[in-house]
């Protein structure tokens, strides 16, 4: 560990010592910092998605990470959200190829070809998003880092996809 390295005493993330917060798991480690909501509230957390500082009440620990109110219904994995899904996969490669073009960091999760080899009924991990109607379990999903999430989904935007939902 370097002189100017901390270890993120929640989810021992390597971060620089000037960090104000883990980008991993949203915890803030600067005090005097205000919820966004409340104002006479100190900030517990940043939500990993909008970068806003929150207090307890305002959000939720997903997954070992912080999501303010706003963002607590994504489907996080190891720091990942899904951001699009289909049963499509050539839309999802697609999709996965013009968020590499805007410079993000996409990922395709599928339950079939699961790059991270999780093994077993690995749905579990997923919280379950909206109505179960079947189209769940043969998703692909696209997945970005916490903190590219409404970056990509302003370029999802933009490209007019039709979806399965
Ligand atoms: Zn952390
Ligand atoms: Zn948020
Ligand atoms: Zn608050």
């Amino acid at each position: 560990m370097g002189e100017d390295k901390a270890l993120c005493e929640n989810c021992e993330l390597e971060i620089d010592e000037s960090s104000d917060f883990c980008p991993r798991c949203g915890t803030l480690f600067t005090e005097g910092i205000k919820c966004a909501n409340h104002p006479s509230t100190d900030a517990d957390y940043v939500c990993v998605i909008c970068g806003d500082p929150f207090c307890k009440r305002c959000g939720s620990i997903v997954s070992g990470i912080f999501l303010c109110e706003l963002h607590d219904s994504y489907e996080i994995y190891e720091g990942m959200a899904r951001v699009y899904g289909s049963s499509d996969v050539a839309q999802v490669n697609f999709v996965k190829d013009c968020l590499e073009q805007g410079a993000l960091h996409p990922f395709i999760y599928s339950r079939k070809a699961s790059p991270l080899h999780l093994g077993g009924s690995d749905y579990s991990l997923f919280r379950a998003s909206g109505d179960f109607n079947g189209h769940i379990i043969n998703e692909v999903k696209v997945m970005v880092p916490c903190s590219e999430v409404l970056e990509a989904e302003k370029i999802i935007e933009e490209l007019n996809l039709e979806t399965d939902k």
